[in-house]
């Protein structure tokens, strides 16, 4: 099995889960005692969400980049950003390596139409949801994408930086992305992507009837599949 890299610390909420996931998958296909070979570096997700609110992605792009490369230095086969907004500078971290960077839209876009699919709700950062690097990603792939409202934008936006990345769960806001969801699933999306990598440790598909794309999961489980070939 090659080794799974993780740029992680974004925040270090899903990166736990990431490893998790990725390690109960190997050993759901391998049995026994098997677990993932992993390198790992993580982030202080504070510079990160500095950087985010200045729009600086220059910076952002050169630090994450030089942090790919210690992860890749680590003995990483392949690399996971383990976030989604991040993947803002995905372009200037795979060119920084010489492993390849598994983009967590690409895995993402290609459930969803697998599951027949084509009219589909985005959740995420206000990064995320409005701009071209991921939602536009998402529509190339042959997607329709839908997102909440600008004051449902607000509100999901807000709740990732002041909730989910600091492992507050609150019952209140899930009634409110529940809300979200079912006014997705009213406009036309069959299903909804959790585009963000916290999201999921809110509102399960145990919550909703609207079949749920957690973009962690998806990421995590196309990683096992790679590492595996
Ligand atoms: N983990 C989140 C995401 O998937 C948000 C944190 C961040 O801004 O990186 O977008």
């Amino acid at each position: 099995m090659k080794t799974i890299g993780l740029l992680g610390g974004m925040s270090w909420e899903s990166t736990e889960l990431y490893y998790r996931l990725i390690n109960e998958e190997t050993k759901r296909v391998l049995g026994g005692l098997h677990s993932a070979p992993v390198a790992m570096v993580s982030v202080d997700f504070h510079e990160i969400e500095q950087l985010q609110a200045q729009e600086d992605w220059d910076a952002s792009a050169r630090l994450l980049s030089e942090k790919a490369r210690q992860v890749e230095a680590a003995g990483a086969d392949l690399l996971l950003i383990c976030t989604n907004t991040m993947h803002k500078v995905a372009g200037e971290v795979a060119d920084a390596i010489g492993i390849p960077l598994l983009h967590i839209a690409d895995a993402t876009a290609m459930r969803v139409k697998a599951s027949g699919i084509r009219t589909v709700g985005l959740l995420g950062t206000r990064f995320t949801m409005e701009q071209e690097f991921y939602r536009g990603r998402l529509e190339k792939s042959g997607l329709t994408v839908l997102v909440p409202d600008d004051e449902d934008r607000a509100f999901v936006n807000r709740t990732i930086y002041e909730e989910l990345c600091l492992g507050r769960l609150n019952s209140a806001s899930r009634q409110e992305f529940l809300r979200i969801i079912d006014g997705l699933h009213a406009k036309g999306a069959e299903g909804v992507i959790e585009g963000c990598t916290e999201i999921g440790l809110l509102v399960g598909q145990e919550h909703t009837d609207v079949p749920l794309f957690d973009t962690t999961r998806i990421h995590a489980s196309r990683a096992v599949a790679e590492a595996l070939k």
